[in-house]
């Protein structure tokens, strides 16, 4: 597969399973100054196995967390617009030919009632996604920047979707650049897994099935203007050591090429689909254990990027990984076109089980009780703080300032919109409690957003 070197990757991961006496001290203390580690680094944390050691991998990965991004979690939900698809991709509902899933494609007045019933919950940030309909990319992308000018254009209470993402297809680099323009934030794509091999037998047919033609869309969308890029892999199909080195590869790739590695990492484990027995069947499934520790050790690697878990996985365990190194989380999820104004049944069209039911009211009550601040902040893209600009406020750890302050506005309008009386108690209480870690310039400064909420402002942010 173009840009990984499988040879190279087996042969550091066999050396990383005897690491030079203090190598993994060394590459936590290398992380904890927020520098990406290399591959050899990161093999031997992916290696140790040592509970000792696994215990500091755990401690530093929240540390850098906390370094980099402070105590805030970003909350986003899924819109699935489409679910046919010309793929076979053996783990998903929406293949092309599992003909007991039933099949939509979202018109616009069907994606406005969608909008509405997510900004009715609270929610300011999307995730657009899609299957892959038809070869004809210019279509494709008439489709989705019609979408995503439907998104942005509807309103519920003087509330808008401030932020469009979307995880779809490859498209031409003209293609990319219509998404571009109609207003995206990240385009995100999956490798699935960097095993070329395992990639070829998991995608049998269709225009997915050519893993080049796959990684290579990430550069596309950067020649399509697009700097801002999400990339991850559906752990369980492939050996996870091999596919975290790959995906580092992949980031090293971009770095080289673009100056930028990607904004986020997605971190999806195979869940129950209908209609195929890939859960059952997961060639390599990943341990709740190794789970963890894979999160932590790519918080570790690669510093200064966002981690996405999905509502694939149960609460106890993304309540968990929030701690290890997750930066931005998707709650009260739906994949089923339509899912928001029909209910989520998997049978009615939703791409794989869920494991996470809670509404986003009870996973903001929760991320405030373990200490996290909720976030609907966005504005690095408003502020077109996307790509080189991000990077050089992610890398030393700058961020954190303008996220905390952020968090804490869009917190608060949450609270006093959206929240149940029970959550909004909570989440003053916190604000309270953050506020008395502020410098006296910051606290003045959010005394002042305070206010100007509670005089009916909206959408401030720094
Ligand atoms: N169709 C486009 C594609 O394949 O790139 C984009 C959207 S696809 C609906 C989003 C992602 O869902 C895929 O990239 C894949 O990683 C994930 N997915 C598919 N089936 C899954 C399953 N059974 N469990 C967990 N994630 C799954
Ligand atoms: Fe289609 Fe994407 Fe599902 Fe593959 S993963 S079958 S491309 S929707």
């Amino acid at each position: 597969m173009r840009y990984i070197d499988a040879g190279k990757i087996e042969n550091i991961l066999e050396r990383g399973k005897k690491p030079p006496r203090g190598a993994i001290d060394e590459a936590i203390s290398k992380s904890l100054a927020l520098k990406r580690l290399s591959l050899e680094e990161t093999s031997f944390l992916l290696n140790s196995r040592r509970e000792e050691d696994v215990r500091r991998i755990f401690d530093a990965a929240a540390l850098v967390k906390k370094r980099i991004y402070g105590d805030r979690v970003v909350l986003f939900a899924p819109l699935y617009i489409n679910n046919i698809c010309a793929n076979n991709c053996v783990y998903c509902a929406f293949r092309r030919d599992n003909n007991i899933m039933s099949r939509r494609r979202l018109s616009p007045e069907e994606i406005a009632s969608e909008t509405v019933s997510l900004l009715k919950a609270g929610h300011k940030r999307l995730l657009v996604v899609s299957s892959e309909s038809a070869d004809d990319s210019e279509a494709e992308a008439d489709f989705f920047t019609g979408a995503i000018r439907t998104i942005y254009e509807q309103e519920y209470m003087k509330s808008r979707i401030r932020r469009v993402n979307i995880n779809c297809a490859p498209l031409s680099a003209e293609g990319f650049r219509a998404l571009k323009l109609s207003g995206i934030g990240t385009y995100q794509l999956f490798q699935e897994t960097y095993h070329d091999d395992t990639y070829r037998k998991a995608h049998p047919s269709g225009p997915k099935s050519d893993p080049d033609r796959r990684i290579s869309a990430i550069d596309t969308a950067f020649e399509g203007g697009i700097d801002d890029v999400g990339i991850g892999v559906l752990f369980g199909l492939y050996d996870h050591r091999f596919e975290v080195l790959a995906l580092l590869s992949h980031v090293e790739h971009l770095e080289k090429k673009f100056g930028v590695g990607p904004h986020t990492i997605s971190v999806p484990r195979i869940e129950p689909a209908l209609g195929t027995d890939i859960s059952d069947t997961t060639p390599h499934k990943v341990s709740d254990d190794d789970f963890r520790k894979l999160v932590a050790v790519l918080r570790l690697s690669v510093p200064y990027t966002g981690i996405i878990l999905s509502t694939r996985e149960e609460p106890e365990m993304r309540d968990e990984l929030f701690r290890l190194g997750v930066s931005q989380v998707s709650a009260a999820s739906s994949t089923a076109p339509g899912g928001y104004s029909t209910g989520n049944d998997p049978e009615s069209g939703g791409q794989f089980v869920l494991q996470d039911h809670r509404s986003l009211d009870e996973i903001v009550s929760r991320l405030i009780g373990q200490g996290s601040v909720p976030s609907f902040c966005t504005a690095c893209y408003r502020k077109a703080r996307t790509g080189q600009a991000f990077m050089d406020l992610a890398r030393p750890g700058t961020i954190k300032g303008k996220c905390g302050m952020n968090a804490l506005v869009t917190l608060k309008e949450y609270l006093d919109d959206f929240a149940s009386p029970e959550v909004r108690e909570k989440g003053y209480r916190l604000i309270a409690r953050m506020k008395d870690s502020l410098d006296d310039d910051e606290k003045k400064m959010l005394e002042k957003f305070m206010r100007n909420i509670e005089s009916g402002m909206r959408d401030e942010y720094v």
